[in-house]
């Protein structure tokens, strides 16, 4: 596996999640050492950390207090102990190209906007991508994409208005086999008329890359809203009821005080957090680090 992590960001100076996290949390944890547990569960609960997570938490800062642990320290263990190791945010390089990667999420969770990024990164590390518009059902979904693929040198591929959003998949993956190109991907629609249809078509996008390129999809990334907090947690079942995941791309976590949803979708469905969206210019994605995650939930105001 390579990583399309760019040296660039490597010198940016400390992860703006790092600090959007501190921002947003440090009330949660703010003067935590004169809280009782029963206000920190509380206060966790209300960062979206989930019940489990947040008891979890207390259980592991009672037990370190009669070890003569700090409640800070004892809370931040655990919260790395559930996140674990974690992929990581490079992702899976197909062994013959185009690596195909696949992004999920309701309308407005911020998938467009994060196959730009994406793409911006690939560029970045001198690796050309193709950007396929397999929402064939909003025209705006299509521009906004075109506009991303314009910005980032990328290749487009769209289909039909209402269109078959598998035959786009397609058409992406063979013309990126045409032109050598090294990574597709995929943005999918958000909102059918039926849950039920829109599960099926992304199924059916699943099935079709996987017959038509061997491994494919590479990487199948649910997008996430991260103020959209405990629904978050519904969202994932639905979308993994449909399709495989192989992790979270988070969005907006500039922008909430709740952070706490990494915690709850590792611990409560297994969901590994991949990537962080800071904002909404190219660069503002970064690879999900658990331990930068837990500095900037722990750090002082
Ligand atoms: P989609 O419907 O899932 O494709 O969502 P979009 O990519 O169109 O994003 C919806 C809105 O969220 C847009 O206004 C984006 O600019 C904004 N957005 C996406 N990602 C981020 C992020 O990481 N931070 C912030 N602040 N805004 C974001």
């Amino acid at each position: 596996m390579r990583s399309l992590r760019s040296e660039k960001k490597a010198r940016r100076g400390p992860p703006r999640l790092r600090r959007a996290l501190a921002r947003a949390l440090s009330p949660v944890f703010r003067r935590i050492g004169e809280a009782d547990l029963e206000e920190v569960e509380e206060r966790l609960i209300l960062a979206d950390f989930g019940v489990d997570a947040a008891a979890r938490c207390v259980a592991a800062a009672e037990a370190g207090a009669r070890k003569g642990d700090g409640v800070l320290e004892s809370i931040g263990r655990e919260i790395r102990a559930v996140l674990g190791e974690g992929p990581g945010g490079a992702l899976q390089v197909a062994a013959e190209p185009p690596s195909v990667y696949v992004l999920l999420g309701v309308n407005g969770a911020g998938k467009t906007t994060t196959a730009g990024k994406l793409a911006g990164r690939l560029a970045e590390a001198g690796r050309s991508a193709l950007l396929a518009a397999a929402d064939t059902y909003r025209a705006g979904a299509v521009e906004q994409l075109e506009r991303w693929a314009q910005r980032s040198g990328a290749g487009f591929v769209c289909g039909q208005p209402g269109g078959d959003p598998a035959s786009v998949a397609f058409d992406a993956v063979a013309a990126a086999k045409a032109r050598g190109t090294d990574a597709v991907l995929v943005d999918t629609a958000g909102r059918l008329h039926t849950q039920g249809g829109l599960m099926a078509e992304l199924a059916k996008i699943a099935r079709v890359l996987g017959a038509q390129h061997p491994g494919a999809p590479h990487e199948t990334l649910l997008v996430l809203d991260a103020a959209s907090g405990q629904n978050s947690l519904a969202q994932a079942r639905a979308f993994a009821k449909a399709v495989p995941l192989s992790g979270v791309v988070m969005a907006k976590m500039d922008s909430t005080a709740r952070g706490g949803i990494v915690v709850a979708l590792k611990q409560e469905l297994g969901l590994d957090v991949r990537l962080a969206g800071v904002g909404e210019a190219v660069g503002d994605l970064e690879d999900f680090d658990p331990d930068a995650f837990v500095q900037g939930v722990l750090a002082a105001p």
